[in-house]
């Protein structure tokens, strides 16, 4: 017994620390040696574990005799039922870098890496740009005249904006552009998202995916140096056009066609060019548009370029009054007045060098597609979210303070509770992972999985967050007027989980399925081998590939049942305290999500791409692990105040209650029941041990919301606060000083009435309260301020019977 605990021990620690396999071979032989010298097992049993040993160890070591005996029948096997990698899957495959989520699929992240990045800071010129333009145009920004009155921003605020740089914030100085850090772009929308969603899109869209960042990143020098000092100015406005009627989530599949030819251009004939036809909807800015980007497939019949005739995806820049285009139109997007609208192209002839990038770049559009997206998708539409959530925190929790219902702020009622806490938490989570994809993008770095995560994550938390606000502010949300500042944010919402990869699709096929190929430590590897066209690289590459990948699952089947059977109380992690609990609970679901992926990818192979239910809950558990990561930066990088612990909680533990419940979704639901229970046994041995955020917890949270406080003021950092008491927020933010400033004196009123001094009734209240000199003459002004500040807080616009117009008393 003693010399088989021995070896189940080696064993488990070999596996535990990930062995190589020469050192297993050596572990295990010293252990035989002792077992022989110093046991009492008769010589023929020693001589059979001998002979046992050796025919597995033996041919594990000798390379050829491993990869022709054993690699070889697997290799030909995944050859057979391994499906091809499309052009555009290996396109979208190659853009960006892999990051973070390379940690979280290897099962044993390394926190240096999060932990040395430099919390994102601004430079002076980008703070003030902050505190100068931003704060200028949010004042001049009516969202409501926007949206309702003019469908449109007004003159002066498209002047604004094109003057002041807001749409070359990517461009470089060196043409005139701002050449703003990710993090400060992502301040700025989120500023100005907080006033209005409508001008937020307008300067988010040049901004990311579109013609700049296109040319900044591929145009040639001459149209760098033509079209980029022309955005910078404002002397040209761009849309970008991928989407059509027939090609949406799937715009690889757009019939929008170019082929190349000669024509007759600017009074000139025979110019080589590219004759095109194309369909495009929904197209952000394209109504007021002066230079189109184009995606389409170029075909060469008569091979005036290469051999080749199908050229693939490429992407050109269209003057917008260029012969055959047709542009103009409008979409009316939710009811928000960003432009958006359709554009065609009948036969549409552009010469060569329009082509972005020029003729080296013919054919790469897709990749060039999916590389800039993956920029854009973690810095505008977050900002967004994060604007969401930030206004529900601020401004719904100063409305759940000062609106009283059973003569108690809601925001008291356990049942109001639940929603503000959820929108507390919610932000905690959403600022962290905002600010942790920007540090990795000012470091240089384009994490492209991250950026689907990020995307989709905020998108729907924004959702949630401000879903609950409506919810709280009741009536006061759902009657539109200039002093709602809620129900436009609501019908954004939409918006930003379709626009740049719909959420849906993003979570059930993109976070897991990328993620997977690109960051798992094996799996590109040996899809990559089987692919090879040199079989004999390929098998080499394979062979080496399978056996490690062996030992990866080995142990991770060790580290996860360990792990859990000690509820990762052993292991050496950062942090202290409550962080330190949450870091080790983050290795415990990244070994366990380690596990997962290669039990689902061995039972489900290719068909996992199909299993989008199953995909999607991987997905999920990826994504909650990368926002607890981030939660747990974040709170370190504020040096970890006292005060934030509720939030930070909150979002910990709804991070680890979703990847729990997005495992036991995969372990319930997969093809062979008894696979995800033999998972559920080694993930979860003794219970399931995360729970939703309590009660006390979020009853910490949800009080966080109804006070100004410095924890509050960290929370919604960067949004646009105004003071106004005719302001549709500042209103409230008003009503709530004074109700906070008058605590004590209706404390005081109260408990007078409970003691029989007052007999009025609450119209009546104060005037009997001065009258028998409980207050004096300035508590009593200050007590009928505060009933009327909160008066104009709550109240909702009315309009005329005919004609709209506002009535608001
Ligand atoms: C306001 C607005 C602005 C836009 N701006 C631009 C722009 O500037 N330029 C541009 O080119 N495009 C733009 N778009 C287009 C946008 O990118 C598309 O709307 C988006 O790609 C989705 O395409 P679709 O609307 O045709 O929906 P569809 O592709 O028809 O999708 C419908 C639903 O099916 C889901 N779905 C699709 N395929 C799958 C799958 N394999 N698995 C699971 N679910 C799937 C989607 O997630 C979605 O929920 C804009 C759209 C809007 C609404």
């Amino acid at each position: 017994m003693i010399w088989l605990t021995g070896f189940i021990i080696a064993f488990v620690v070999a596996a535990y620390f990930r062995a190589s396999l020469i050192v297993w071979t050596i572990v295990l032989t010293v252990l035989m040696f002792l077992f022989q010298r110093y046991s009492s097992a008769s010589t023929v049993n020693v001589m059979f574990l001998w002979v046992l040993i050796a025919a597995i160890f033996i041919p594990l070591n000798l390379y050829p005799i491993r990869r022709n005996i054993l690699s070889r029948p697997v290799y030909k096997f995944m050859a057979k039922i391994m499906p091809q990698i499309s052009e555009t899957e290996q396109q979208a495959l190659d853009a960006g870098d892999v990051w973070w989520e390379a940690d979280l699929f290897n099962g044993k992240p390394d926190f240096s890496r999060i932990r040395k990045l430099a919390k994102p800071k601004l430079t002076d010129k980008e703070q003030a740009f902050l505190d100068g333009p931003v704060e200028q145009l949010c004042s001049m920004l009516n969202d409501w005249q926007i949206t309702h009155d003019n469908f449109d921003l007004s003159p002066d605020v498209w002047q604004f904006l094109k003057d002041n740089g807001f749409f070359a914030m990517i461009i470089p100085e060196q043409y005139g552009g701002l050449g703003f850090s990710a993090y400060a772009h992502s301040e700025v929308v989120m500023k100005i998202g907080s006033r209005s969603g409508s001008a937020a899109v307008t300067v988010m869209v040049p901004n990311s995916l579109g013609p700049g960042k296109l040319l900044m990143t591929y145009g040639t020098d001459e149209q760098k140096n033509y079209y980029l000092p022309r955005l910078a100015k404002g002397e040209e406005i761009p849309c970008f056009a991928l989407t059509g009627p027939s090609a949406g989530s799937d715009a690889g599949a757009m019939p929008d066609s170019g082929v190349v030819c000669y024509g007759s251009f600017d009074g000139k004939e025979k110019v080589l060019g590219v004759r095109l036809n194309w369909e495009k909807r929904y197209i952000t800015l394209a109504p007021v548009a002066t230079l189109l980007g184009l995606a389409f497939k170029l075909q060469d019949p008569d091979h005036l370029l290469s051999d080749k005739t199908d050229r693939g995806i490429t992407l050109a820049l269209i003057k917008r009054n260029t012969e055959g285009v047709e542009i103009g139109h409008r979409h009316f997007p939710l009811n928000q007045a960003f432009m958006n609208g359709p554009t065609r192209g009948k036969d549409v002839f552009i010469p060569i060098d329009w082509i972005i990038g020029g003729t080296d770049y013919i054919g790469k559009g897709w990749s060039m597609l999916m590389e800039c997206l993956s920029d854009g998708r973690a810095i505008s539409l977050p900002a967004l979210g994060v604007a969401g959530g930030k206004m529900a925190a601020k401004f719904t929790g100063a409305y759940a303070r000062i609106r009283k219902q059973f003569h108690t702020p809601i925001g008291y009622f356990e049942g109001i509770e639940e929603p503000l806490a959820e929108i507390g938490g919610q932000t905690y989570a959403m600022e962290s992972a905002r600010l942790l994809v920007l540090s990795c993008l000012d470091h240089g770095e384009t994490p492209s999985v991250i950026s689907g995560i990020v995307k989709q994550q905020l998108m729907q938390r924004m959702r949630m967050s401000v879903n609950h606000a409506m919810d709280i502010h009741g009536g006061h949300g759902i009657c539109m007027g200039p002093n709602n500042f809620l129900g436009r944010y609501y019908q954004l919402i939409p918006v930003g989980i379709t626009v740049e990869g719909a959420n849906i699709l993003t979570r059930s096929l993109m976070i897991f399925g990328q993620g997977a190929m690109r960051s798992h430590p094996y799996l590109l590897k040996e899809v990559s081998a089987v692919h090879n066209k040199d079989k004999q690289q390929g098998l080499k590459d394979f062979d080496r590939a399978l056996f490690a990948h062996a030992g990866f699952v080995m142990s991770n089947v060790v580290r996860t049942l360990w792990i859990g059977l000690t509820s990762a109380r052993l292991l050496r992690t950062p942090g202290q305290g409550v962080t330190n609990y949450y870091y080790r609970q983050l290795v415990r679901m990244s070994s366990s999500f380690a596990l997962m992926t290669d039990a689902c990818v061995a039972l489900l192979g290719g068909s996992l791409k199909r299993r989008e239910k199953i995909s999607g809950r991987l997905a999920d558990a990826l994504s909650n692990m990368y926002v607890l990561t981030a939660a747990l930066k974040h709170f370190e990088d504020d040096v970890c105040p006292e005060k934030d612990i509720p939030l930070l909680k909150w979002a910990c533990d709804d991070a680890l209650f979703n990847v729990q419940q997005a495992m036991k979704g995969v372990m319930v639901n997969l093809q062979v029941p008894v696979i995800g229970r033999i998972l559920n046994m080694l993930v979860f041995p003794l219970s399931k041990p995360y729970q939703r955020p309590t009660d006390k917890l979020g009853h910490q949270v949800a009080r966080l919301l109804l006070e100004p406080s410095a924890t509050l003021d960290r929370l919604t950092k960067g949004i646009y606060i105004n003071n106004k008491v005719d302001d549709m927020t500042g209103r409230i933010l008003a009503a709530q000083e004074l109700v906070i400033e008058t605590v004590e004196l209706e404390r005081k009123l109260r408990t007078a009435k409970r003691n029989g001094e007052l007999q009025s009734d609450d119209a009546g209240l104060y005037a009997e309260a001065r009258e028998i000199n409980i207050i004096n003459d300035k508590e009593f002004e200050l007590l009928q301020k505060t009933q009327a500040a909160v008066q104009n807080a709550i109240k909702v616009d009315e309009f005329s019977n005919t004609g709209w117009q506002v009535e608001t008393p």
